[in-house]
């Protein structure tokens, strides 16, 4: 499923652009705020977010903050805005019963006391009530945004506000990013103990700045497709230097967060985006994973010819017998109003393909990382850009003909719509979940190797499907008949 080891320094980081040190320009820095925030669409991004326009201009790295305790302990856009970002983390809440019944029953035992858990996520309502889990459960939380663009900064607020130590705002530069991060991990005498990442990034930035930091660290959790695959690379090389728990290939996070998120999200953040009709359009999907199958279902719910892209026989197979037309991108790339990526794969639409596409065709990637489009490719000068919303740039060529291109080829749903809480609480539930084993695993359990979290741990079935639907499980008679626990795990480990 993975390929080949390379050693650590071939592993590309794909958001790894330049290191904080090289801190750019104010000016450079208030560029980018200001296109971002003199967007007309801005309330559009990231849920409700808010904007207060009389402090856009000010970077938050140049801002003095303290919350109402004095704590001057983070970097976000607007501490004012708090009493809102603790209204959304009140309305994810509601959403959210499996992390909410995890908080409720554990925070007496405090199964994370004592650790000091640096996390790199998407900083949304839902991360939040994760984040307020974990420091319930008896951990010191210090957190960093995986994405520039993701972040909720009333959220931040909310967080910084209660007192946690977050280094996050919409629309930070790529050297803000590696900053807010480093923020996270390099303060005297706080040593983490366990990484919660989403990428990847802030492994990586540990194991480049801090290697040191790993003899004292009991484990890494990750959720993503892409930080997952660094984390069997370094397995691979030998470099693995703490177990990791790989939250993306449980059962739970794939079938709920991939499948069944995209299947919604994707049609809200090209919504948001662009107004467009779904209904008659032609779209490729390209890749056919969970994602991928949530993005195409979708959009032919809704009315839209999909054709799909694939490598994998399997995946290949599963797009045909769902009634999908398997093509190659290049049969339909002229034809076709929305072209979607969704591989974890890089260059899967290059600029051959862009040049090809016709007037107005949207495209968008809703993979992790950026590197799917080559949007590089099409910046070069006989092309103009326009950005015509928040997130929403105009490519124009030379003969008049434009694309649009969503989020600029980062993941659409997280920069542009919301995503449904309820999928986002068994991922969340989850991640949790990973944390309390590793960091209670006895010496031992775990190598320094990548695990899937054990089905049977801390009852989670009851956890994450919810005690509250599921108030009776088998009779002892019936799971004598199949061979099973009474209380579960009621499926096989390798089940799908
Ligand atoms: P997956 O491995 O199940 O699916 C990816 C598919 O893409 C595979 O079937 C693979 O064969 C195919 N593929 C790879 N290269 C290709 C190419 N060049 N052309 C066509 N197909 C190709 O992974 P997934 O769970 O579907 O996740 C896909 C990406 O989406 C990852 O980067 C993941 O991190 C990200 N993700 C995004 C969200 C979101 O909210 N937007 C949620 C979960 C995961």
């Amino acid at each position: 499923m993975f390929p080949p080891s390379p050693s650590l320094q071939q592993i590309q980081f794909a958001d790894q652009k330049q290191e904080f040190n090289k801190r750019p320009t104010k000016i450079g820095r208030r560029s980018l705020s200001r296109s971002i925030s003199q967007s007309s669409t801005d309330s559009y991004s990231s849920a409700a977010s808010y904007t207060d326009s009389s402090d856009d201009e000010t970077s938050p790295r140049d801002k003095q903050q303290k919350n109402s305790k004095g704590s001057s302990d983070f970097c976000i856009k607007n501490i004012k805005q708090t009493d809102f970002g603790r209204r959304e983390i009140e309305i994810a809440e509601q959403e959210m019963p499996a992390l909410m019944a995890l908080r409720k029953r554990a925070q007496g035992e405090k199964p994370l006391a004592g650790a000091k858990v640096v996390g790199c996520t998407h900083i949304t309502a839902q991360t939040a009530v994760l984040i307020e889990t974990l420091t319930a459960l008896g951990a010191q939380c210090r957190w960093a945004a995986c994405n520039i663009y993701s972040t909720q900064n009333e959220v931040a607020a909310a967080l910084a506000e209660r007192g946690l130590s977050v280094f996050a705002w919409k629309g930070e530069s790529e050297d803000d990013f590696w900053w807010c991060i480093d923020r996270c991990v390099n303060l005297e005498g706080w040593q983490p103990k366990m990484i919660l990442d989403d990428g990847g990034d802030l492994t990586h930035w540990i194991y480049k700045k801090y290697p040191n930091m790993f003899k004292k660290i009991k484990g890494i959790v990750e959720e993503s497709v892409t930080g997952v695959h660094r984390l069997y690379q370094l397995s691979k090389a030998g470099k693995l230097c703490v177990p990791a728990m790989n939250v993306n290939d449980s059962v739970t996070k794939q079938k709920f967060d991939n499948l069944y998120c995209c299947r919604e999200s994707i049609l809200d953040g090209l919504k948001r985006t662009t107004d467009v009709m779904f209904g008659g359009k032609q779209a490729v999907v390209c890749g056919y994973g969970e994602v991928g199958k949530g993005c195409s279902a979708a959009l032919k719910a809704m009315g839209a010819i999909v054709y799909v892209t694939e490598i994998d026989p399997i995946c290949a197979l599963q797009a045909c017998m769902d009634g999908f037309r398997l093509v190659k991108l290049s049969e339909v790339i002229r034809q076709v109003d929305i072209v979607i990526t969704c591989t974890g794969n890089k260059n899967v639409v290059v600029r051959e393909n862009l040049d090809r596409m016709k007037n107005g065709c949207i495209v968008c990637n809703m993979g992790h990382s950026n590197t799917e489009i080559d949007v590089a490719s099409l910046r070069t000068p006989e092309l103009t850009w326009e950005r015509v919303r928040s997130q929403v740039d105009h490519v124009i060529w030379p003969d008049g003909k434009r694309i649009v291109l969503l989020a600029e080829g980062r993941l659409l749903n997280l920069s542009c719509s919301t995503v449904p809480t309820f999928v986002l609480s068994i991922t969340a539930t989850t991640q949790a979940l990973a944390l309390i084993e590793l960091y209670n695993a006895p010496e031992g359990r775990y190598k320094q190797d990548v695990y899937l979290l054990p089905k049977k741990m801390g009852n989670m079935h009851e956890y994450i499907f919810l005690g509250h639907f599921l108030d009776e499980y088998l009779s002892e008679e019936q799971a004598k008949y199949l061979g099973l626990n009474k209380n579960g795990p009621f499926k096989p480990n390798y089940y799908r």
